[in-house]
């Protein structure tokens, strides 16, 4: 029989090396070394590593692309950036929504980034944004997995018709229910509306991911009421709290009790580090706090935790590329990740953590799974975050949908080699 794809001596995320990897029917068929197998088609991987694609946890895809739309954020600030996002949306056009996203996707499929979970803001009453990302996500399904987080960004209880307008995102389609309770009017109305929020939640059988206590203010503790709930309601593994900075400010005695709570909730985290370290601590002086939620207590008690990108060229942050590499590198940084267990989570966090927080189907490179994968010029996991390492061959259903050269440098030096890549 004459399978799809046959990718020849790749290494594994798991450590094995050497493998050949079989794809038919847009599945993995089979993964040892030295198969006696055919293909149509036949990749050498070189002895790199093959990877399952990245999953990005936490976007912001409504917005992506508006840099500079009409002003840049002066302050740096999670608010100015809320203030400014509130001037842009009265201009949105459909369309242009649209244009920006899929562009966006062309990035990421190029980084091979095949699935990304993205909030869109259902705040105004015309749902433009939900609509725009709705047609999206319909037009990239055959090359990325887009899912969907009804975000009620100014405040589900503290903007009027907000919660009307999150109900009929949820009936138009959207997967996941979203929240903000930090900036509701009130501590007790944040707490409020993350009960409201998983109620509805579990009453439609659906996800939450709510940005939670994104905030240097350590009274911020939304995380503990949407922990209680997600107990309350039986939505064990399935409630997600997205930023959760204000932790980082937190006590110790309190964090830890917190986090116990987090575990039996069955609550899954999401770090944003390139915007966290760059939004948290702005009214700090010296010394300035970084802000990032605590990863590794979270990831040590048992809580899975995702890296996410949350933006890229939008009122909140500049720069961004949706390399979730640079994300995984961020991240290992700002939480002094650098034992080598806590480097390869760091890709895990940008994979299979991420992956199981949206539920995704088939993932992974076991005989059965989708065969969507990512062939990196690096030679283990590691070593990809070390070299935001290129990717070689992007595979969606075993078809190869984007390619990249080699990353080489020429020296024109006497007596040294001419050909430089930086794999060790
Ligand atoms: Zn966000």
């Amino acid at each position: 029989m004459t399978h799809d794809l046959l990718i020849r001596n790749v290494a594994l995320p798991d450590g094995r090396v050497g493998c050949d990897v079989l794809i038919g029917d847009g599945r993995i068929v089979e993964v040892a070394p030295s198969l006696a197998a055919t293909a149509a088609r036949t990749l050498d991987g070189g002895g790199l590593l093959l990877a399952p694609p990245f999953v990005d946890a936490h976007f912001h895809m409504d917005s992506v692309l508006t840099y500079g739309m009409p002003r840049v954020n002066r302050s740096g600030t999670l608010l100015e950036g809320i203030a400014l996002w509130g001037e842009l949306k009265p201009t949105l056009a459909q369309d242009a929504i649209v244009e920006r996203a899929l562009a966006y996707c062309d990035w990421a499929v190029a980084k091979g980034l095949l699935a990304i979970r993205s909030h869109v803001d259902v705040c105004d009453p015309r749902l433009l944004a939900v609509r725009a990302l709705l047609q999206v996500r319909e037009q990239v399904k055959p090359y990325l997995d887009l899912q969907l987080v009804a975000f009620p960004q100014d405040g589900v209880l503290r903007s009027p018709a907000a919660l009307d307008n999150l109900k009929r995102a949820l009936d138009l389609g959207v997967d996941v229910v979203g929240g903000i309770p930090h900036f509701e009017r009130t501590m007790a109305e944040g707490a409020a509306s993350v009960r409201l929020l998983c109620e509805l939640a579990a009453e439609r059988g659906l996800r939450v991911d709510m940005h939670c206590d994104e905030t240097d203010d350590p009274s911020s503790r939304h995380v503990e009421t949407l922990a209680f709930e997600a107990q309350r309601l039986k939505l064990h593994g399935r409630v997600t709290g997205s930023h959760l900075t204000s932790m980082h400010s937190m006590d110790n005695a309190y964090a830890a009790k917190l986090i116990a709570l987090m575990v039996d909730a069955g609550l899954s985290a999401v770090a944003n580090p390139l915007i966290n370290i760059t939004l948290q601590g702005r009214y700090d002086s010296y010394p300035k706090r970084r802000g990032m939620t605590r990863v590794p207590e979270l990831q040590a008690a048992g809580v899975p935790v995702a890296f996410g990108h949350d933006c890229v060229m939008d009122p909140w942050y500049a720069l961004g590329s949706a390399d979730m590499l640079e994300v995984a590198a961020m991240g290992l940084h700002v939480g002094q990740l650098t034992s080598a267990v806590q480097m390869r989570g760091c890709f895990d966090a940008v994979t299979s953590v991420p992956a199981r927080i949206l539920g995704l189907d088939g993932y992974g490179l076991a005989p059965g799974c989708r065969a969507d994968c990512v062939l990196l010029q690096a030679r283990t996991p590691i070593e990809a975050i070390r070299l935001r390492a290129q990717r070689l061959a992007v595979i969606r259903a075993g078809r190869v949908i984007a390619r990249t050269p080699n990353a080489t440098a020429r020296l024109e030096m006497p007596g040294r080699p001419t050909q430089v890549d930086f794999t060790h």
